[in-house]
């Protein structure tokens, strides 16, 4: 396995790859590798010849006050998981050389961008999608892997793609969650002992959610009105956004159907988390 630093670098490797014949699969990370991304990594290397890993803490995606400083890092432990998953190539870059000081492009996927966490993190998701953009220009992937995890994230990219004609295939793999059903996340690790029983609420709102949907009490806003209700129970826990939303434009439905997106974001002391689940097979 190869840790790249270089943009030069790393294209100089690509084109080798390519001159074998391989295809080129690519899982974008911030690091602070877990089983989440794991999962993502051995999907990429069953289809393809050749993974490509980068591990690059966005800048750009973080608002002024938010945790860019504090977020977890350690190469160290991600390279040898990746070793371990067979990864051919990390992609290690320096934020200097992605944004040089006269840096001035910026991709923005209008609306998609301001809905549910785009609301409460203005910029959030233009920083995503410029960093996307720019990783699949260097790496020139066949196929990138997302997580449903970040759903938006997922929805927002593929919709970058395809307005831009970008010639990648975009894979979104399930959730991974711990057995009690907390959607593995590196912000994980900022939760203590009681928070960490505290998270759970997000992944039980979900689940009464399903259930209410599944006995046919299932008008959005009433079972956004449940899945609050549940919230409140929780003292450290804040609700930022419940949303019942479309899965492709995310914007709210007044009637539950198949492939409508439950998504949450709760505060959990000064922990934000996501979670979602898509409604399938149920109606
Ligand atoms: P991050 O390092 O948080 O930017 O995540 C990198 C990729 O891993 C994104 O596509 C995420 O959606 C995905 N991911 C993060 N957590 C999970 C999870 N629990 N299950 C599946 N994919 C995940």
């Amino acid at each position: 396995m190869k840790i790249i630093k270089e943009i030069k670098d790393l294209r100089d490797e690509i084109k080798k790859i390519r001159l074998k014949n391989k295809s080129v699969g690519f899982v974008p990370t911030m690091g602070a590798l877990h089983a989440g991304h794991l999962s993502l990594i051995r999907q990429a290397g069953r289809e393809n010849g050749c993974v490509v890993v980068s591990i690059f803490v966005n800048p750009l995606q973080f608002g002024p006050k938010e945790d860019l400083k504090r977020y977890p890092r350690d190469l160290k432990k991600d390279a040898s998981l990746c070793r371990k998953a067979s990864v051919d190539i990390v992609f290690y870059p320096d934020a200097k050389k992605l944004y040089p000081p006269d840096y001035k492009t910026y991709v923005s996927v209008r609306g998609l961008s301001s809905r549910l966490c785009g609301k409460a993190r203005p910029g959030h998701f233009e920083g995503v999608a410029t960093v996307v953009a720019k990783l699949f220009n260097i790496v020139n992937p066949d196929t990138a892997y997302f997580g449903q995890k970040d759903a938006q994230q997922a929805i927002i990219i593929k919709k970058m793609v395809s307005d831009l004609n970008m010639p990648v295939r975009i894979k979104v793999m399930p959730t991974v969650r711990e057995k009690d059903g907390l959607a593995l996340s590196s912000r994980n690790a900022y939760l203590s002992g009681k928070q960490r029983q505290d998270a759970l609420i997000l992944y039980r709102c979900l689940n009464k959610a399903l259930g209410l949907i599944k006995s046919g009490k299932g008008q959005p806003y009433k079972i956004v009105l449940a899945m609050r209700g549940l919230i409140r129970q929780i003292k450290t826990a804040k609700i930022d956004y419940i949303a019942i939303v479309d899965s492709h434009d995310l914007r709210p439905v007044e009637k539950i159907s198949n492939n409508c997106l439950i998504a949450l974001a709760v505060w959990i002391g000064r922990t934000r988390l996501i979670d979602n689940i898509i409604v399938r097979g149920i109606l």
